[in-house]
């Protein structure tokens, strides 16, 4: 299925060989991808690139993920970004909070790349749909 418009897919993860595969599998579906280990790289990319959504890692150096994600569903810039956290087994307590600052889903690590996709094909559509609802709000 050929997409008209190829979603630009923003990779914040510190662990470089899982944001490879990530990186990897978004490409060979027809993403375009950026990708970063740092919150604060991932946080300025966010608002200066404008992506399609993000992919959150939490437990980062420096700016943690919930930082990165709190910073911009409370920010002006770019609030309607979706994130999807990423995170590790044995840290519920953090995906509820995400969850709670705004991010619109979260992948349990170790994911399968299938369900990446589908997640990531998911929020896309339920953003997707929501900017179309704002237009014609606008008009
Ligand atoms: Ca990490």
């Amino acid at each position: 299925m050929p997409m008209t418009h190829k979603p630009t897919i923003l990779v914040v993860e510190d662990e470089e060989d899982l944001r490879d595969i990530i990186i990897y599998n978004l490409e060979r579906e027809g993403y375009k991808t950026i990708g970063f280990e740092s919150g604060e790289e991932g946080f300025e990319q966010a608002i200066s690139e404008k992506p399609d959504l993000m992919i959150l890692d939490l437990m980062l150096p420096g700016m943690s993920g919930m930082d990165v994600c709190r910073n911009i569903k409370q920010g002006s810039d770019n609030q309607s970004l979706p994130i999807i956290i990423v995170s590790a087994k044995g840290e519920e307590a953090d995906i509820v909070s995400g969850l709670e600052l705004g991010a619109d889903d979260y992948l349990a690590k170790p994911f399968s790349p299938r369900i990446l996709l589908a997640r990531v094909r998911t929020v896309l559509r339920r953003s997707e749909r929501k900017a179309a609802t704002e237009e014609n709000e606008d008009t």
